[in-house]
């Protein structure tokens, strides 16, 4: 005859959780030291941030078509009237795929 389990062997979880707690063993998220200097490397697109191939004159397409409207330079420096000029652009975008 079988005997039944007993069910007192099973372990019971510490109740650790509790509502609107908000420690958390002070963990701190750390993060590390962010890089500002643009390194363009050959083969790469040359606008600042960017991390897209270089497909045509060292831009990518999408900054290929920036460097077209003006919106950067051949070295891929975005001129002082650069927020006017991305808002025309991107107007003139907004039609085209309208
Ligand atoms: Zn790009």
């Amino acid at each position: 005859m079988a005997k039944p389990i007993n069910a007192a062997q099973v372990p019971v979880p510490t109740p650790t959780q509790e509502k609107g707690g908000q420690g958390n063993g002070g963990k701190v998220s750390h993060q590390g030291p962010s890089k500002n200097n643009v390194i363009s490397l050959p083969g790469m697109c040359l606008a600042e941030s960017c991390k897209s191939k270089s497909e045509k004159a060292n831009f990518c397409m999408e900054h290929f078509d920036w460097f077209k409207e003006g919106l950067i330079t051949k070295e891929g420096r975005k001129p002082t009237d650069f927020n006017k000029k991305f808002y025309d652009y991107s107007r003139r975008l907004m039609k085209k795929s309208a």
